[in-house]
């Protein structure tokens, strides 16, 4: 798994950014981005500079007077004819999703999919910007609340999903009027651009919204310049209590969304062929690099758990691991050859710490493809709380199972972890899972649904160290996080009446 030093850098071949419609050149810094299934490096991705940064910024900021003037209805022409082309090149996005992130090519368009459905729920923004009005709040007095834009607001993504997280924040923020930077991943920085050109093709000015590639560089100018307004940010949560902190100490609305590690609590009278079915997809799919994965499945009596077990077992031997462009693969590479380290050295880890490694995927060889980044899919059993494989996030194909005595005791320990992003319960109890739902300390449920990602007219969040805020992503608290209430008072007194000065704090009394 050696990839090709960095110093041989193509420079006809390198990332740069997108800003005020235009591509825009730059060889500073250059990283590799990496094939993770070849292992072999494709291309190189700028480094933008503090300058770079402060030119999109600007930008934005010179395109957001027009813009915020425009009519939401004309905003929304905008946005129908942006999911059109998006639609139109799906399987080209879809394919650089899965050269550069690894992920199967049918997991990659669910994340294209999923994003495009934000880009739906934004085109009905003229609906969603509706305001407030009461008639006669005092004599000759009416009242109303509206909804304006921000001004310029960014957006920082993690590498798991370049394509759906991004989409997660733009097309809403741009719709509310505001005008918008995107620092995705320095990762996977392919599909992002390709979905800023087709933006501007869609008919969206030049400069309404911006791609910068780069580090923490980057990051830090958008945090430190006083003309972005919001910034928006999905990553680990070090980063993410990073984020909140310097962007909130600089005056700026911040939503900053972390780690996760998502228990799966299965009962005793669950289907457990199903419940199986479904930890198989919500553990592995995309190699468990997803925040919403389940990488703990807290089992409710040992019966439950051997039963689990052995089926997860016999399952995991007829699992395809491979390059991601081969349809028949279900999981493919982790995302970069230190990221495959990290999660190897959990699994190593495990042993030591004393859980049962009852799959091990360690010695894994994907013929033809001995430099990409693949692990096996591995499955521990009996781990415990006191495990670091239990108290951190992995974020690979390593799926633990926790034995518990009781529904309590397994909520308990979803209660007590530090992270609160998602969750499930499988059983065929109505009165256990509503208890479940209604209790546990986590922001997104699923009842026999193992992915409870709410779709774009909910909104997405977490809670505990796993969202750092107060608002949720897309949805209706995208247009709360997007937009400044404003309240408006106005008097036309009728007749002519002659206004008389009041001492009286203004009332109905
Ligand atoms: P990351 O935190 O390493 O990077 C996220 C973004 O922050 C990238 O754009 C990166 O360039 C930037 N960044 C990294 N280090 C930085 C620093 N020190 N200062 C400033 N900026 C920095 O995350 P990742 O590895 O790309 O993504 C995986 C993580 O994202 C996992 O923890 C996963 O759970 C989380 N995630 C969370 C959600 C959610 O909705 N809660 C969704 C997707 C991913």
């Amino acid at each position: 798994m050696n990839a090709r030093p960095a110093e041989n850098v193509d420079t006809a071949n390198i990332v740069g950014h997108f800003i005020a419609g235009r591509d825009v050149a730059d060889d500073n810094r250059p990283l590799p981005v990496t094939n993770p299934a070849t292992g072999q490096i494709t291309k190189h991705v700028a480094m933008a500079s503090k300058s770079t940064v402060e030119d999109a910024i600007a930008a934005a900021a010179s395109a957001f007077p027009a813009w915020r003037n425009t009519p939401p209805a004309r905003r929304a022409k905008v946005m129908f004819r942006f999911k059109q082309l998006l639609e139109e090149h799906a399987d080209e996005i879809v394919a650089t999703l899965t050269n550069e992130h690894g992920k199967v090519l049918d997991d990659a368009m669910g994340e294209f999919t999923r994003g495009v459905e934000v880009v739906d729920y934004a085109c009905g923004i003229a609906e969603l910007l509706k305001g407030e009005y009461s008639k006669n709040v005092g004599p000759d007095i009416d009242s109303w609340s509206e909804f304006q834009p921000l001004g310029v607001v960014a957006g920082i993504t993690p590498f798991n999903f370049p394509a759906m997280v991004p989409m997660w924040m733009f097309p809403m923020a741009i719709a509310c009027g505001n005008t918008f930077v995107l620092k995705p991943s320095e990762k996977d920085p392919s599909a992002p651009m390709l979905v800023a050109h087709l933006f501007k093709e869609a008919g969206l000015p030049d400069g309404v919204y911006n791609v910068v590639n780069g580090d923490k560089e980057a990051v830090d100018t958008l945090l430190e310049d006083p003309r972005v307004q919001a910034v928006s940010f999905v990553g680990s949560t070090p980063v993410a209590e990073y984020i909140y902190a310097t962007g909130t100490k600089n005056g700026k609305r911040v939503q900053a969304l972390g780690g996760a590690k998502n228990h799966a609590v299965v009962m005793p009278d669950a289907d457990i062929d199903n419940a199986v079915n479904a930890l198989m997809g919500a553990a592995y799919g995309s190699c468990g690099e997803r925040c919403m994965a389940i990488s703990v499945a807290v089992c409710v009596g040992n019966e439950t758990a051997d039963e689990v077990v052995s089926k997860l077992k016999t399952q995991l031997e007829g699992l395809k691991v491979g390059a991601g462009t081969d349809t028949s693969n279900n999981m493919g590479p982790l995302i970069t050859q230190a990221h495959h380290a990290k999660v190897r050295g959990f699994v190593d880890l495990g042993v030591e710490e004393g859980a049962d490694l009852v799959v091990d995927g360690r010695s894994l060889v994907v013929e033809g493809h001995d430099d990409g980044f693949f692990l096996g899919a591995c499955l521990f059993d009996r781990v415990t709380p006191d495990m670091r494989i239990y108290q951190e996030e992995i974020f690979g194909p390593v799926l633990c199972v926790v034995r518990a005595e009781s529904q309590e005791q397994a909520m308990q320990l979803i209660d007590d972890h530090e992270y609160g992003n998602g969750t499930c319960i499988f059983t065929r109890d109505g009165e256990a899972a509503r208890y479940f739902a209604d209790n546990i300390q986590v922001g997104m449920v699923g009842i026999n649904v193992p992915l409870p990602v709410p779709v774009a007219m909910h909104s997405f969040g977490g809670w505990k160290r796993s969202l750092f805020g107060d608002l949720y992503a897309y949805g209706p608290d995208s247009v709360r996080f997007y937009t400044r209430r404003k309240t408006i008072t106005q008097r036309w007194p009728s007749g002519g009446v002659r206004e008389k000065a009041q001492f009286a704090f203004p009332s109905n009394q």
